[in-house]
């Protein structure tokens, strides 16, 4: 059984169909990335999955259980956690406070403890500034904290919505190194980049998106090779 499955999804905003029939799938301990150019869906696919778009044809599943209804906080404690695009961590309240809110459902505060230790391990760059406003930390220390906030809810399906986006090369290399070592320590991954060359490196499959449809999908080694996709993506 795959830890999450996508069967011809379907999804709309008002009259314009943003997903034409999405099959995707994701088996435990995978990295898998979706990747595409603007506007080809992927957003909109994470989104189907957290519970955010309702799909309007379609079924999602989480460990073989029927997800396509549940709303976002219920899809986040069945162990979906979504880190989305440009972050949107809350800038006003402190890196400290910001982990705590991706620990919302947990009562349990040696849990929250606990896990608050793992992030640190992962992003010893947090600890450093826990007591600091969110909004005052740069691009790279902002989505590391919206990672860690999305960790603080004990995801078995970690999605990241372009993480790379708007970072430096260098920052872009460590956040996806971390991302490599948060799934070799277990943690299954679907990772939506346009950076589809660097997504392609550490993940296991890909799944190209162009307008809706799914183009082609398959091993990442075996992407990287494909002509039309080194000519439409890797450019
Ligand atoms: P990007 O990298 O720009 O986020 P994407 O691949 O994630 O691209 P989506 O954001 O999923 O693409 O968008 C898919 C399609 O749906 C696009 O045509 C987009 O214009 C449209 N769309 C996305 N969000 C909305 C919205 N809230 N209302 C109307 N149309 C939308």
């Amino acid at each position: 059984m795959h830890i999450l499955e996508l069967r011809d999804i379907h999804a709309f905003y008002g009259g314009i169909q943003a997903l034409k029939g999405v099959n995707l799938y994701v088996d435990k301990g995978e990295i898998v990335t979706l990747i595409g150019s603007n506007g080809a869906g992927k957003s909109t696919t994470l989104k189907t999955i957290s519970g955010q778009v309702k799909p309007k044809q379609g079924n999602i599943f989480l460990n073989g259980k029927d997800i396509t209804s549940a709303l976002p906080h219920e899809t986040a404690v069945s162990g979906v956690a979504q880190v989305p695009e440009g972050r949107r961590i809350f800038p006003r309240l402190t890196v400290k406070e910001n982990l705590e809110m991706g620990a919302f459902s947990v009562k349990n505060k040696k849990v929250v403890a606990e896990r608050m230790e793992k992030v640190f391990h992962y992003f010893p760059r947090i600890k450093e500034r826990l007591s600091q406003r969110g909004g005052t930390m740069s691009g790279g220390e902002q989505q590391m904290l919206a990672m860690g906030r999305a960790l603080m809810s004990g995801p078995n399906v970690l999605m990241l919505d372009e993480p790379s986006m708007g970072l430096a090369p260098i920052i872009v290399e460590q956040i996806f190194s971390i991302i490599k070592e948060l799934n070799e320590s277990g943690m299954t991954i679907l990772l939506v980049e346009q950076n589809a060359y660097q997504a392609l490196q550490i993940a296991n499959r890909g799944y190209v998106i162009q307008t809706g449809e799914i183009l082609m999908s398959g091993q990442s080694s075996v992407l990287l090779r494909d002509d039309q996709i080194k000519e439409a993506y890797l450019a």
